[in-house]
């Protein structure tokens, strides 16, 4: 995701297209499945010490595989794990993809900490099938199952008023506990989303990146209020952003896309954004004249616009910030470490509305699923399919700006 929880977590892994890394760094041979773990050290998958519950005494069964982050700069290391038989509540999912986010690049990189110390498997875009199941959990057997980005604790003020996405007990897999860049993961069975009503045509591995980069996406715009006929500007149409775009079409608003790569406006073009705007050629005061033009030729006040702020960078983030109007909204979902220099009395004299997003409640997302499963937001056109043997050379890849599409890793190859 890009990243978050608790307070000080906020800051950490957003799902930015930010977080670069130099690419010298993680370009490593890429271990092969099959090969390159001769002799592993074997490593036992400890829940205990991630917070999954006390499991120690009880008798491992499930070898599994997983790629460890060991140090900071990476690379990603292949080894072999076994995992304790799932405890009360919880499941073992067989992993049958796992999105790659630019948070993953930040942590491997190294320029974003995780929460729980190294090593620790990433990966937190998984969907999987339930293959063992705990105390409580027997309904998931045999399931597919998405597991959301942020893992709530079900049972704290926060969850209780329907904001476990802010849950100061949440778990995020490959930041507080080990991720989906493995055969298997250990999760809580009570957030887990079940995918059996998916259609039947639909590749449920692409379904992993609704985890977050689409589920971030609905519920930014769920903050911002946005409905239909609004205006929604999205400044920064990559991941998260690009999903933003289509969303907010499909909540029925009118949507103007930014972006600094003229390809990717052509791509969101085709995708629900109605109006393209190149931001990089043009500076922050005609971007402001033309979505006022826009709203005008609308016939929208400014009461009417919501502003996506998806590009994670301090460029983004005052060009967002600029286009507040009276009784307008901005939300905040990109990340960047580097700080801004705003004039927050703008807010007062706009009367305007700023909200954080933070990943999504579990609960909205069979909400999100539905707008996948009734074609109104698109996944081919954003997502590729690739072995996870090749996670190192793709975040390589990421770290280069080489990558046009979501990467969704297939952990058998
Ligand atoms: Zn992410
Ligand atoms: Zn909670």
């Amino acid at each position: 995701m890009e990243a978050r929880r608790g307070f000080p977590r906020r800051r950490e892994g957003i799902p930015g297209p930010t977080v670069p890394a130099p690419r010298g760094r993680l370009g490593g041979p890429s271990p092969r499945a099959g090969t390159g773990i001769a002799n592993p050290p074997r490593r036992v998958y400890h829940p205990a010490r991630l917070g999954a519950g006390d499991f120690g005494r009880r008798k491992v069964t499930t070898a599994a595989e997983a790629y460890f982050l060991d140090s900071p700069g990476g690379p990603l290391a292949r080894r072999a794990i076994e995992l304790a038989p799932p405890g009360p509540g919880e499941v073992l999912v067989a992993v049958g993809a796992c999105g790659l986010c630019h948070t993953d690049l930040g942590f491997a990189s190294g320029s974003v900490p995780t929460r729980h110390p190294l090593p620790l498997v990433l990966g937190h875009e998984v969907m999987g099938t339930v293959t063992a199941a705990g105390e409580g959990q027997a309904h998931l057997l045999g399931r597919p199952v998405l597991v959301p980005a942020v893992l709530p604790c079900g049972d704290c003020p926060f969850c209780r008023a329907g904001r476990g996405n802010a849950c100061p007990r949440q778990r995020m897999p490959g930041n507080d506990v080990h991720g989906g860049f493995a055969t298997h993961m250990l999760v809580p069975g009570a957030p887990l989303v079940p995918l059996d009503d998916a259609p039947g045509e639909l590749d449920l591995r692409r379904l992993c990146v609704v985890a977050d980069a689409v589920s971030t996406a609905w519920q930014a715009l769920r903050r911002s209020g946005a409905g239909e006929g609004d205006a929604v500007v999205v400044v920064g149409a990559g991941g998260v952003g690009g999903f933003a775009i289509q969303v907010a079409h499909a909540l029925g608003a009118h949507v103007l896309a930014c972006d600094v790569q003229g390809e990717r406006l052509r791509l969101m073009a085709l995708h629900g954004a109605e109006r393209t705007l190149a931001v990089g050629s043009v500076g922050p005061k005609e971007v402001r004249r033309e979505v006022k033009a826009w709203l005008e030729g609308l016939g929208l006040a400014t009461l009417r616009l919501r502003v996506l702020e998806t590009s994670g960078t301090p460029e983004g983030q005052l060009l967002a910030y600029g286009l507040l109007a009276p009784a307008a909204t901005l939300v905040q979902v990109g990340y960047t470490p580097h700080t801004v220099e705003l004039r927050l009395s703008n807010l007062m004299a706009f009367d305007a509305t700023v909200h954080g997003t933070w990943g999504c409640p579990p609960q909205a997302y069979p909400e999100v699923l539905g707008l996948i499963y009734r074609r109104l937001v698109a996944l081919d056109p954003f997502v590729e399919e690739a072995p996870m043997s090749r996670l190192n050379e793709l975040l390589g890849d990421m770290a280069a700006h080489r990558l046009t599409r979501r990467m969704v890793l297939d952990p058998r190859r």
